[in-house]
């Protein structure tokens, strides 16, 4: 193993877990490789064809993705060669049925009806492993699902003993259980790296959309632009994408766009200017994804709340792949987080439904933190971190000035309860605020004692201080059939409980902006 590492690949040692994972592979055990972007895990599935003179099949979502890594193995002297439906040339086909490639990458539409003739016979010539890359598209929960991805569970009659691997840079344990209960993996091995990325600086602001914030994001880009380095900027829709190149090149500033609406020429155009350092700056949709293998992005940044946790993360992390230290701007408005429906719209299911809002108000407390922003990501995926600080994100390096919430969370958990525990935000905020609604009047909210009492704050200021009681674990936010729904949580309660809120050591809680205006 070592030896195949040096010689086709020039590494003097194995990455944590690399070993273990082509180990097993070896052994035939199915293995599920769970580790953050740039970890190296192509290599787990690139190694063993070279010691066991096996070919090695590889399922991946995107075509270009596949045949950069045809071209970098064949550079490396590596048998690798692509199938994919469009092929009409049928000699790869047959040379790959008579075990002539150490790699075989594969689309899913194609591995699904590539006749079962071709997989008898490739496992005649050998087959060493069934590789299943960027395998949260397997999962409803994933945030990129794709239908054919779900088919490949039927592989496995036709390669039996063949150990399948999957591999992903994104899994929630719900992920996780997904990809091993849909691709029927029998007691697989296990890998999780962990998921910090200690190089990459996080930081979130709130914005209003409009032109005074578009002419300081300008201005933000081009200070990007003359420190070096590339930049992405994503955005919702494309619409901004093309309102931010505009103002970037009113000032001057060579900026590359990339989205759904561009024809395949025009987007492998940009994508390739982008790689080769024609062009500094990326505004692009999330479509402009994966299989950016480009180490020395420096700067990602995100126009508006992305989908989810999951997404952020990904698309975040593709800067500074290679170690050196760069920044994650996320800009958020408060109307991004009405955008549920426009989400919703990809659902077909109730329950896909539920997974897209429980998805985008994950992303909407990321948004909303006023704790450590690496702690929850890292949480959000399973792992803890060991300190309150990272000291490397926006919470944990500028202090905001805190103060005492005691008393206005004590009457907002209060009113949240009064009111039942089943509703968004909005009603017991309004009712706080003495608001007299239909709604309100109606269930006879109006004549609660805490009517009103709030009315010296904004709604806004009612919604941070939610938003800090959720991540503190007073409040929890839940979806109940299609609603967003807010309700005090047991530890709420037991502040409730005791007798009088001076009883509980103050609630200390920082200022967002919205609380000092
Ligand atoms: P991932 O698929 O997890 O995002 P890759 O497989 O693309 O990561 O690897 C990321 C980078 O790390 C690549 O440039 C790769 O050559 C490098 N790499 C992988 N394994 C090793 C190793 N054992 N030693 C040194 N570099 C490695
Ligand atoms: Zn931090």
């Amino acid at each position: 193993m070592e030896s195949v590492l040096k010689r086709y690949f020039g590494f003097t040692e194995f990455r944590l877990y690399q070993k273990e994972v082509i180990e097993k592979i070896i052994e035939k055990r199915d293995c599920l490789v769970v580790m953050a972007t740039g970890s190296g895990k192509s290599l787990c599935y690139q190694v063993p064809p070279l010691v066991t003179g096996k070919t090695a099949v590889v399922v991946s979502p995107l075509i270009s993705l596949m045949q950069d890594q045809v071209m970098s193995l064949k550079q490396r002297g590596i048998k690798a060669e692509f199938l994919g439906s469009a092929q009409t040339d049928s000699t790869v086909q047959s040379k790959a049925e008579t075990g002539q490639f150490q790699l075989l990458f594969i689309t899913p539409e194609k591995a699904m009806i590539i006749p079962t003739s071709f997989w008898s016979k490739l496992l005649n010539s050998g087959i060493c492993l069934f590789a299943v890359d960027e395998a949260h598209c397997i999962s409803e929960w994933g945030h990129d699902f794709r239908v054919e991805y779900k088919q490949l569970d039927k592989l496995r009659n036709c390669l039996p003993d063949v150990p399948f691997v999957s591999l992903t840079a994104t899994a929630t344990e719900k992920v996780r259980i997904d990809i091993i209960n849909s691709l029927k993996m029998k007691d697989p091995y296990i890998a999780i790296g962990s998921f910090d990325r200690k190089n990459l600086y996080y930081g979130v602001k709130q914005i209003n959309r409009g032109q005074p914030f578009m002419d300081e994001l300008v201005q933000e880009i081009s200070k990007f632009v003359v420190s070096g380095g590339s930049t992405i900027v994503y955005c919702t829709t494309i619409k901004d994408v093309e309102q931010i190149f505009k103002a970037l090149q009113e000032v001057g500033i060579k900026a590359g766009t990339y989205h759904g609406q561009m024809g395949s020429k025009a987007r492998e155009e940009s994508h390739r200017l982008f790689i080769r350092d024609e062009l500094r700056v990326m505004v692009a949709t999330v479509a402009f994804g994966m299989g950016i293998d480009k180490p020395d992005i420096r700067h990602v940044i995100h126009y508006g709340c992305p989908k989810s946790i999951e997404s952020y993360y990904q698309e975040s992390g593709r800067c500074g792949r290679d170690g050196i230290a760069s920044v994650c701007w996320l800009y958020y408005a408060r109307g991004d987080f009405a955008k549920a429906d426009f989400y919703c719209g990809e659902a077909q299911t109730e329950e896909q439904r539920r997974a897209i809002m429980e998805s985008l108000m994950a992303a909407q407390r990321y948004c909303s933190l006023t704790t450590c922003r690496r702690k929850f990501l890292l949480n959000h995926f399973g792992e803890i971190f060991p300190a309150d600080k990272c000291g490397n994100c926006d919470n944990c390096l500028v202090s905001k000035r805190e103060r005492d919430m005691s008393r206005e969370s004590f009457l907002l958990l209060t009113c949240i309860k009064s009111c039942g525990g089943h509703w968004g935000l909005n009603l017991p905020v309004d009712v706080l605020r003495g608001s007299r609604a239909k709604k309100i009047v109606d269930a006879q909210f109006d004549m609660l004692p805490l009517h009103g009492l709030g009315k010296d704050y904004s709604s806004n200021w009612w919604k941070d201080l939610a938003y800090q009681l959720i991540s503190h674990g007073y409040l929890v936010e839940i979806v109940k059939d299609v609603y967003r729904t807010v309700s005090v949580s047991q530890k709420g309660e037991q502040y409730l409980c005791s007798a009088r809120p001076d009883d509980q050591p103050p609630l200390v809680l920082p200022l967002t902006d919205a609380m000092i205006d």
